[in-house]
């Protein structure tokens, strides 16, 4: 199969997990027939995060997953959270190993899978932690490389992040962290798993619409022949025939083109987003010397660096204008949080020199 960046959308689609030979063959004959699909996952061993739950069938799931490969000649991939699964994985054919979030969490896991990959030859797929952050993400790709997997054959996968509350995806998307992973790793592959980030039907299309807009490499889907009989992930599965039609739909527009004229727009374009954001940056560090001199006559005259209601009267005030400025709460709150944060760092350093002076 195509390595890595080759071939653009790269569609991994099959059962959350393997469940009957009956239901995986249903499932993945159907899959195959579409013509859509590049390659099977399917999970023998599920990291249910409690127990009670469907744990998954093991390795006979490994047996028929090769039997289908067989049958439909589509490569297959499977979970892996240590080194016996990676073993017995391999033992049995697998054409690619994922580690699912909850096993790049902890380097003790991911460096004894990097070290049962030593010397195969087998695709490594590593999807992101379940923190909004880079650390452990980035630490997996280094351990799977440094026990000799080419970059070639490792790929990212963004599946969301856990979140508190307060947003209607399962695991709601960081586009910027995944972003800050591609800068890092640019010879990696990127692929959306819009199944974990959505955790139901509803919002599929749109997330992967939005993936392929940014620029990802393709999706990593699941898809039951039964979904609403399926032993794990049922509300969020599509049926072989929902995921054609949802393929359909999504559109992979290429990242760029060679037509003057277009280009032409787009640096006009560019120049006048350079020249903003030029501006931007002079007045957030004229604000910021504001901010000193505000700090100066606070320490003069013993006042706390935070005054509550001040702040809370200017949040207010900007988010009042919301509408008529065209830009969403949610990005104004991140904005002003962070100006606030930077803000109280510079009144900091004039209130507190002496701690100041200990950090460096
Ligand atoms: C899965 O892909 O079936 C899975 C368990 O995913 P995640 O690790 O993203 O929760
Ligand atoms: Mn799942």
């Amino acid at each position: 199969m195509a390595e890595n960046k080759s071939k653009r959308p790269l569609i991994i689609a099959g059962p959350c997990s393997v469940e009957s030979r009956q239901q995986l063959s249903d499932t993945c004959t159907a899959l195959a027939s579409t013509g859509m699909i590049d390659m099977i996952r399917g999970g023998v061993w599920k990291p249910r995060t409690r127990p009670g739950h469907f744990q998954g069938v093991g390795e006979v799931g490994l047996e028929w997953l090769a039997e289908l490969k067989a049958a439909t000649g589509l490569p297959f991939g499977v979970e892996v959270a240590n080194a016996a699964h990676t073993e017995t994985a391999l033992k049995h054919g697998a054409d690619m190993v994922w580690l699912g979030t909850r096993t790049t969490v902890n380097p003790f896991n991911v460096e004894e899978i990097a070290e049962a990959l030593r010397g195969t030859s087998a695709r490594v797929m590593i999807k992101n932690a379940p923190m909004p952050d880079t650390g452990l993400w980035s630490g997996a790709v280094e351990r799977i490389a440094r026990a000799g997997i080419p970059t070639e054959r490792i790929m990212l996968i963004h599946r969301g992040f856990v979140q508190s509350s307060g947003c209607d995806l399962r695991n709601p998307p960081a586009w910027h962290i995944a972003l800050e992973m591609r800068r890092r790793f640019p010879e990696l592959g990127m692929l959306c798993d819009p199944s974990h980030i959505c955790g139901d039907r509803a919002h599929l299309y749109e997330i992967s619409q939005k993936a392929a807009d940014l620029s990802y490499d393709g999706l990593f889907i699941e898809s039951h022949i039964n979904p609403s009989e399926a032993l794990s992930d049922a509300a969020q599965q599509l049926t072989p025939n929902e995921l054609s039609t949802l393929l359909s739909s999504v559109r992979w527009r290429r990242e760029a083109v060679h037509h003057p004229e277009f280009e032409r727009e787009l640096l006009q374009y560019r120049l006048e987003i350079d020249q903003i954001d030029s501006e931007l940056f002079g007045l957030l560090s004229r604000r910021m010397k504001i901010a000193e001199g505000i700090g100066k006559i606070k320490r003069d005259n013993d006042v706390t660096i935070l005054q509550r209601k001040r702040w809370d009267e200017l949040v207010e005030n900007i988010l009042s204008r919301a509408d008529s400025l065209n830009l969403s709460t949610e990005f104004i709150c991140t904005i002003l949080d962070a100006i606030h944060l930077e803000s109280i760092a510079h009144q900091n350093k004039v209130m507190n020199p002496e701690a100041e002076s200990k950090k460096r």
